[in-house]
């Protein structure tokens, strides 16, 4: 009797604690911290600010420090406990590259690091660099640059393990595990931006594609589950337009694909908007989730939005991603009220009504947004932008739906544009229809009051 209550309380243990797995990791980017905000606003587009900016920022400027410190103080309010934390990147602010220069930059990235450092002492940051984070602006040499070796020197306590400092030091890039064995895979994929003039647009600037295949193909003999992240996400944005030359789009893509079934989830930021996507593996099978997260800086070349930095749930074993809470910052609520009150702006699982983050459950998801006035389309709107102030939402056309809806899945731009057309003819089809069927009831009726 006593044996079968031992084996009774023992499964119930183990099937608690297969329960208990849950980990949480923040992802913080895009922080453009600006130390001119309050004299000579280097980062502020002219034209488009008032009077007068706000203490905590303004929509048409990079952060103030103030800013910074509200969100990673806010970070530490909302979960101390997390596992990691990714930033991936552009922390360096938007000036003229004459009003700029390395030492200005350095400073900036002292200074970031150290705020993380000092609100999570004991957590490891993965962080990636920004296309802005290399003086000039956004170009990488595929070498032995002052960046890669001070940052490797900002981040060492971090990334904790020397074997990585020649990779580093060369391209940016490294892996690490967790202490919980997921596998992070913080790539450089600044040597694919267009305005990158150091590397050639058809080649493996630094043997990064080399490296990610070896990688991940050791992760796969390993079975390791992997988190890829970093600044700028392969695929197509809503412009329409790939970031990266056609190229390198395609070879990254390729190499994710192959391994897609060992990817967990992917986070990438630089877009300054709350956004995802889903990778299909080889055989065709959406497979791989990938997330944008919104930006710490207000500034965002297109509609206003808010600061926002979010917090993933994820199984600590599968690695499985359960849930993002996403916190934002209302900036004109901040600025009038003169405090900083970061807030929960949604629960995945709740806004979407979807069980967890899962490539399966995000697909069913997008099926449902196949419809532009679907709910979830509309609420995916408005957090793309972080609920930005009223009125201020952009209207999405057919066509902005329709290039939306294909980059959920498709990360060739000529594959977004065949089903961009598809889905236009489409809806021009359906309505046309619809005025048709409209018009002959219209006869109808008129005939039988006749
Ligand atoms: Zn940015
Ligand atoms: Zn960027």
């Amino acid at each position: 009797m006593l044996g079968y209550f031992i084996t009774v309380i023992y499964l119930l243990t183990t099937v608690n604690q297969g329960l208990c797995d849950d980990g949480y990791f923040w992802h913080v980017t895009d922080f453009h911290y600006d130390p001119t905000y309050e004299t000579t606003s280097l980062s502020c587009k002219e034209s488009k600010v008032g009077d007068q900016i706000g203490t905590f920022g303004d929509m048409w400027c990079d952060s103030p420090w103030i800013l910074i410190e509200s969100c990673v103080q806010a970070m530490k309010k909302f979960k101390r406990n997390v596992d990691f934390v990714l930033w991936t990147g552009d922390t360096i602010l938007h000036a003229d590259v004459e009003k700029i220069n390395h030492t200005f930059n350095a400073v900036i990235l002292d200074n970031t690091t150290d705020v993380l450092k000092a609100a999570f002492p004991d957590i490891p940051v993965y962080a990636t660099f920004g296309n802005h984070d290399a003086y000039p602006t956004g170009q990488f040499p595929p070498n032995n640059t002052l960046l890669y070796n001070e940052s490797l020197a900002r981040w060492r306590s971090w990334i904790n393990d020397d074997t990585q400092d020649e990779d580093f030091r060369n391209g940016g890039f490294y892996t690490v595990k967790t202490s919980y064995g997921i596998r992070i895979v913080a790539l450089n994929t600044n040597f694919y931006y267009t305005p990158n003039k150091l590397v050639s647009p058809e080649g493996d600037p630094a043997g990064q594609f080399a490296w990610l295949t070896e990688t991940l193909g050791n992760a796969t003999d390993q079975n390791e589950k992997v988190i890829v992240t970093a600044h700028i996400s392969p695929g197509v944005t809503p412009k329409p337009d790939i970031p990266f030359f056609s190229d390198q789009n395609d070879k990254l893509v390729e190499i994710l694909r192959q391994f897609a079934d060992i990817i967990v989830a992917m986070h990438f930021g630089h877009e300054h908007a709350d956004a995802f996507k889903v990778l299909k593996n080889t055989a065709g099978v959406p497979t791989a989730p990938l997330f944008l997260a919104p930006s710490i800086a207000p500034l965002r070349f297109g509609p206003m939005h808010n600061p926002g930095v979010r917090l993933v749930k994820y199984d600590r074993i599968t690695g499985k991603h359960i849930d993002i809470s996403q916190y934002y910052l209302d900036l004109n609520a901040a600025n009038r009220a003169g405090v900083a009150d970061w807030k929960l702006e949604y629960t995945a699982s709740d806004a979407y009504n979807i069980q967890d983050l899962t490539a399966s459950s995000l697909t069913a998801l997008i099926d449902r947004m196949e419809d532009s006035d679907s709910t979830e389309f509309k609420t995916y709107r408005k957090f793309y932008y972080v609920s930005p102030p009223e009125n201020l939402t952009e209207d999405c056309d057919w066509k902005c739906h329709a290039v939306i809806f294909c980059g959920f899945t498709e990360f060739n731009l000529d594959d977004v544009k065949k089903c961009e057309k598809k889905m236009v003819s489409e809806a021009i089809r359906m309505t046309s229809w619809k005025y048709l069927y409209g018009f002959l009831v219209f006869v109808l009726v008129t005939y039988i009051h006749t």
